[in-house]
């Protein structure tokens, strides 16, 4: 099944409202791009902002996190229906930094994913192994457990990006070889949770993508393309990665 490849930029606790300044740079670059969706996901402070300058153009703008009730007695948090609210698309859930900074268990992540749900907002479900895992020879069942219990049940209307913790930030990245059994080992277990309708889930691959590496990385089986960090907040370095797609 052909999958339409999704370019996500994490910005993370970066950028100011004059920011909006470099949205509206990626916004006209990606104009001219083909076959792939551009994703943008400022700090939460910046979401309507960029929503309003996003509005009409193929840039889609993401939130980072959200909470799962509706509304209450949350003191700093924001509820998913906010985020749609504020004109957000889609949210990413359970990044390695809010798993570890936050503690943020797989049954947390689960109903984040069903609180971006349940507001119409597309969940982004975030899941890889730390290093100490993957030397220990347990990158798989980490990543299987991640997905079994963060995933909600029902119809797989999320997107799935396998981060391994170690590649986040530091300019290291698996071989394709690692990223080709990683993914496919991804999509098998989501085949077996889900059946046939797996096959539409789109498995991003993120950690350190850059532009002299997106090529190789995007080019591997059951990569649907890429959550990107520090290299998505300028359009000099982040368009060139949605560009591998025409
Ligand atoms: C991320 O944190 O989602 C990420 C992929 O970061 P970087 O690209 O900076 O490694």
């Amino acid at each position: 099944m052909a999958r339409r490849p999704l370019v996500a930029g994490n910005w993370k606790m970066n950028g100011l409202s004059a920011s909006v300044g470099e949205l509206r740079k990626i916004i006209a670059w990606a104009a001219q791009l083909g076959n792939v969706d551009v994703m943008v996901c400022p700090p939460a402070t910046l979401l309507a902002g960029f929503a309003a300058a996003a509005r009409g153009s193929r840039v889609a703008i993401g939130a980072q996190d959200c909470h799962t009730a509706v509304a209450g007695a949350y003191t700093g948090d924001i509820a998913a229906e906010m985020l749609k609210d504020a004109g957000a698309q889609a949210v990413i859930v359970g990044h390695s930094e809010r798993r570890h900074y936050h503690g943020e268990s797989d049954a947390m992540v689960r109903d984040k994913a069903l609180a971006a749900r349940r507001a119409g907002l597309a969940p982004i479900i975030c899941v890889g192994e730390t290093r100490a895992e993957r030397d220990a020879g347990h990158a798989r069942a980490v990543v299987r457990g991640q997905i079994e219990g963060s995933s909600p049940d029902g119809t797989p209307d999320f997107t799935i990006a396998y981060e391994p913790v170690w590649a986040i930030g530091t300019g290291l990245t698996p071989t394709p070889r690692d990223v080709a059994d990683m993914h496919g080992f991804i999509r098998q277990t989501l085949s077996a949770r889900y059946g046939e309708p797996a096959q539409q889930i789109r498995i991003l691959y993120g950690g350190s993508v850059k532009p002299n590496n997106a090529a190789e990385l995007m080019a591997v089986d059951n990569v649907d393309g890429a959550l990107v960090g520090g290299a998505s907040l300028t359009a000099e370095e982040f368009l060139p990665i949605a560009r591998v797609y025409g």
